[in-house]
């Protein structure tokens, strides 16, 4: 994996061994002597992860932590501290000031290189999610509203019977605001009540890496994808750690289930965990938004146009046929300008609620223009696109719309149809099909306005209006 590191140390020695060990794992290095220096680099060449001696010259590894935490640019960059000799307060100390790891020196190259990827994956990850985010707010789309934050569920797993995480657990209970439960491995697999946000799977008994293979089912489960997972191992388990890391632990405790470290590591992991969510779900609303009609609510052209091709390939596929039908509201331009923009808009809405309440759930309908809707209807003969056709026509007038700004009474409001199906071959590609709805629409407008017309040289008429024109045969060209 690729990524750009930046080494913090004041002996040059100790930069030159790290860099050439990352260097000849393929990672671009950057180097700074000092935490002025570091703090300059990380504001002009945005390192994605800082690898910072413990002890600089001008400060501690844990203040250059808590000064990049502060920066207005990158504040979430991963830090992980080499220290000559870390004991159990040094670690705390420096994952209390924001490092997500503390490492002994002479650093060990497996463990480090683990820690690299699983970092660096997490920040790639989250950097596209940004990106993503960016494109969706340079769209102009709106930021929705934050949600206000409850108590994370966080599931603890010890995987092996000779271990127990009842002391841990009820000291994590007093210290963290979050919802912990204790669960087996079948268990966990098949949690009651959705997803959790955080597994801690604690695998610190007799058997090294016994944990590992529930570590991989979890990654499997779709539910759990998005899940954080925090490994717990034993000091001396190191390929086990670094497996943990490479097989998607988000987060590794490497000596033994430690309340006081978790109370640290975890708040962190599910404030990752919230971001990312937050995240996703903006691009899912942003794709929502991208393919609706904001005043209707239906779907846009840009969503019709791709479902059209996919129902065409389907109805080849499985040799049925399908429809298309092409629906213009009548002189809807006179609504406008006898009361005016805001009373066409409510017309248009109405509208599209009566021809959405009288198809089936298979079909789908789109407003491709002011005025415009296109109705796909997958598994359609004729007789069923012209029966629908019409009845959207006999909703849409036989019943006036009584929307705000309209006389009493309301007014009525008339559509003409274009229906066209594929010619016997069904190979007919969907923009032909369109073109053949759209001259049969223009033959119903021509023909007198509020009209079905069939495309092919067939014509329908199948209902006359209380006030619209008299019945009359529609003919479409071929
Ligand atoms: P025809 O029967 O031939 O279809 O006549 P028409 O008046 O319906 O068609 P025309 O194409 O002449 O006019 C369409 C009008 O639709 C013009 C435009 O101002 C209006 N329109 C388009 N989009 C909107 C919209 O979003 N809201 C409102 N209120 N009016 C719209
Ligand atoms: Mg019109
Ligand atoms: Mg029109």
């Amino acid at each position: 994996m690729t990524g750009r590191i930046l080494i913090v140390d004041g002996v040059p020695t100790n930069r030159i061994v790290l860099r050439v060990r990352l260097s000849s794992a393929y990672y671009e290095v950057l180097q700074a002597g000092s935490g002025a220096d570091a703090l300059l680099s990380v504001r002009l060449q945005r390192p994605d992860l800082i690898i910072a001696a413990a002890d600089l010259p001008d400060m501690t590894g844990e203040a250059l932590c808590q000064q990049i935490r502060a920066l207005p640019v990158a504040p979430d960059t991963p830090v992980i501290l080499i220290h000559p000799a870390p004991d159990r307060p040094q670690r705390m100390r420096a994952l209390a000031a924001g490092a997500d790891d503390m490492l002994s020196r002479p650093v060990d190259e497996l463990v480090l290189l683990a820690r690299l990827r699983s970092l660096l994956r997490a920040r790639h990850a989250e950097d596209e999610l940004r990106l993503r985010d960016d494109t969706r707010r340079a769209l102009g789309l709106a930021e929705p509203p934050a949600e206000l934050q409850c108590p994370a569920r966080v599931a603890v797993v010890p995987v092996q019977a000779d271990v127990s995480v009842k002391a841990v657990v009820g000291t994590l209970r007093t210290r963290l605001p979050d919802r912990f439960e204790i669960c087996s491995p079948d268990e966990a697999l098949r949690l009651a009540g959705g997803a959790p946000e955080v597994f801690v799977i604690v695998d610190t008994g007799s058997v090294a890496g016994a944990g590992l293979s529930l570590l991989t089912q979890l990654r499997a489960t779709p539910p759990y994808r998005q899940s954080a997972i925090v490994y717990v191992t034993r000091a001396e388990c190191r390929h086990e750690a670094a497996s943990a890391l490479d097989l998607g632990a988000n987060d590794l405790l490497a000596d033994g289930f430690d309340a006081e470290e978790l109370v640290l590591r975890l708040p962190k992991q599910i404030a990752r965990k919230r971001t990312a969510d937050r995240l996703r779900s903006n691009m899912r609303d942003g794709l929502r938004a991208a393919v609706t009609d904001p005043l209707t609510g239906l779907y846009n052209r840009r969503y019709v146009l791709p479902h059209l091709t996919r129902v065409a390939e389907r109805a080849i596929e499985k040799a049925r046929s399908y429809a298309l039908l092409l629906l213009d509201l009548d002189h809807f331009k006179t609504i406008n300008d006898a009361h005016g923009h805001a009373v066409g808009d409510a017309v248009l809405i109405e509208a599209a609620r009566r021809m959405s309440a009288n198809l089936r759930p298979s079909d789908l309908v789109a407003r491709i223009g002011g005025e415009e809707f296109l109705v796909v209807m997958p598994d359609t003969s004729e007789n069923t696109a012209l029966l629908a056709a019409e009845r959207l026509r006999s909703v849409i007038s036989k019943t006036p719309f009584t929307v705000p700004g309209l006389p009493e009474g309301g007014r009525q409001v008339t559509a003409s149809i274009g229906v066209a199906l594929p010619r016997r071959s069904r190979t007919e590609p969907p923009e032909i099909l369109l073109d053949r709805a759209d001259r049969a629409l223009y033959v119903a407008k021509n023909s007198g306005r509020n009209q079905v017309a069939l495309a092919g040289g067939d014509c329908a008429l199948l209902a006359a209006d209380p006030v619209g024109p008299p019945p009359r045969a529609a003919a479409a060209g071929p």
